[in-house]
């Protein structure tokens, strides 16, 4: 008796003592909950939920629509001008990398616009120059038919999908998309060679009859060339492994080599040897590495238990082991885009009236456009400036009316017209900058650049 009393004195202590920490961590409360089934409904409300929370930073779209009319949504993150490309759920069963983009989503959204560092990653920093995409759900209908069953799907439809899933009704164990054909051998890359092909609809492994003709897969080559992405990310379930190699050229080999060792040190995900993924193909990241030349990778969260989806009980481990990747990755996608010759910030001098403007650097060249440091100029000019971090705009009054702009947007506002630039305002290192064509429209000040030393003169109107 005594003894129990103390047992149980002892327990009250473990749990007054832990209590407050756990509270803490419980009372941030987010959005995206990792510990329901990660729906497409679930899915659709927190997108929405996030974009209207972090409105500076989160952005969404639709890039296609299945079969069965869900939105294969993208989302974005950051305002850089460099980007790197995450996704989950090719595979109808393994939703639970859907729950990990759209955690790594919010928990970044949060630091970024509360100004905090994450895991000792400078977020704003980050995602200033990096653009993150996200399409957290590549096959919405595979993940609620493995979700839900035949409930979701038109009756008409039902004896189809049955048999696509040998004749059961249980539909646990489902990858494909909903026409049975597997959204992850696909792509272009050696797809003709595909070994283990089922030749006809099936809850996986069906490569289908060509290259590229669904949907969903339609949608993500779309997509990958409008964000040309420098790194790619493409998240299954399970297996705690991580490809990164699919036939890669020697050129490329160490570059992608060493990112691989990171990822590995980061999750303690174990490296798939080349040799044997070679006979592969047909998969996003096969894909983006023999297409685009770049870096990409499948890591396979989680420990494998059977042909069906992880446990929601998985997820804070494997978010432990994965959540710093989104934020290194757009750190080496930025240092991969800045090493183009085409995106090489060439720094000028620049003189208003013939006396030079001071500034780290006060103009630059970058892809043919010139760009100057704002503050200093207006200033000089007669201009007042005033700044709405909200919408990220500038409005300067002064000699020749109201001017204003928005960082990030081609689109400005002068004297209530609007007035259009080949590029936009932006952030560099932390400073301001304007196309000089755009600003000196707006003062009404003529300007030259020197063909030879790329040298900016402005005069005052
Ligand atoms: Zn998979």
């Amino acid at each position: 008796m005594k003894k129990f009393g103390i047992m149980l004195l002892a327990v009250i202590l473990v749990v007054l003592t832990l209590g407050p920490a756990g509270q803490s961590q419980a009372a941030v409360k987010t959005i995206v909950d990792p510990s329901v089934t990660y729906s497409y409904g679930v899915l659709t409300r927190d997108i929405r939920e996030l974009a209207a929370k972090y409105p500076d930073i989160v952005e969404y779209k639709s890039i296609g629509r299945t079969l069965y009319g869900r939105e294969i949504w993208a989302v974005g993150l950051g305002t850089g001008r460099a980007t790197v490309f995450f996704n989950g759920s090719h595979h109808g069963r393994e939703w639970l990398t859907t729950t990990l983009n759209m955690y790594m989503i919010e928990q970044y959204a949060a630091a970024y616009t509360e100004g905090r560092r994450f895991e000792g990653y400078d977020v704003r920093g980050i995602l200033d120059k990096t653009k993150i995409w996200f399409v957290p759900m590549v096959n919405p209908d595979g993940v609620t038919l493995q979700q839900t069953g035949l409930k979701s799907f038109p009756a008409s439809v039902h004896q189809a999908l049955i048999r696509m899933n040998e004749g059961s009704r249980n539909f646990k164990r489902w990858k494909a998309n909903a026409q049975g054909i597997d959204p992850n051998r696909q792509y272009d890359t050696n797809w003709a060679n595909l070994v283990n092909n089922y030749y006809s609809p099936r809850w996986m492994g069906h490569k289908g009859t060509a290259p590229v003709t669904t949907l969903e897969n339609k949608a993500m080559v779309t997509f990958t060339y409008e964000i040309d992405p420098e790194i790619a990310v493409s998240y299954h379930s399970a297996g705690r492994i991580l490809f990164w190699n699919f036939r890669t050229p020697a050129v490329n080999y160490s570059r992608d080599k060493r990112l691989a060792d990171i990822f590995t040190r980061f999750t303690g995900y174990r490296q798939v040897s080349p040799a044997f993924n070679s006979n592969g193909g047909g998969g996003y990241t096969d894909w983006f590495i023999q297409r685009l030349g770049r870096p990409a990778f499948t890591p396979e969260i989680g420990i494998k238990r059977g042909e069906t989806h992880l446990p929601v009980s998985a997820f804070p481990e494997e978010w432990r082991r994965n959540k710093k990747i989104g934020l290194w990755i757009a750190e080496e996608g930025y240092a991969l885009w800045a090493a183009k010759p085409q995106n090489r910030i060439n720094p000028v001098s620049l003189f208003l009236d013939g006396k030079r403007v001071e500034g780290d650097p006060a103009a630059f060249n970058e892809s043919g456009t010139t760009y100057v440091s704002y503050k200093p100029l207006l200033t000089s000019l007669g201009y007042k400036l005033a700044w709405d971090g909200t919408s990220k705009s500038v409005t300067a009054n002064g000699p020749q009316g109201t001017f204003r702009f928005t960082l990030g947007k081609k689109e400005a506002e002068l004297n209530g017209q609007t007035v259009t630039s080949n590029a936009a305002p932006r952030l560099h290192e932390g400073i301001g900058y304007i196309p000089v064509r755009l600003l000196t429209q707006a003062v009404g000040a003529p300007f030259s650049v020197d063909k030879d030393t790329g040298m900016v003169s402005i005069k005052s109107p």
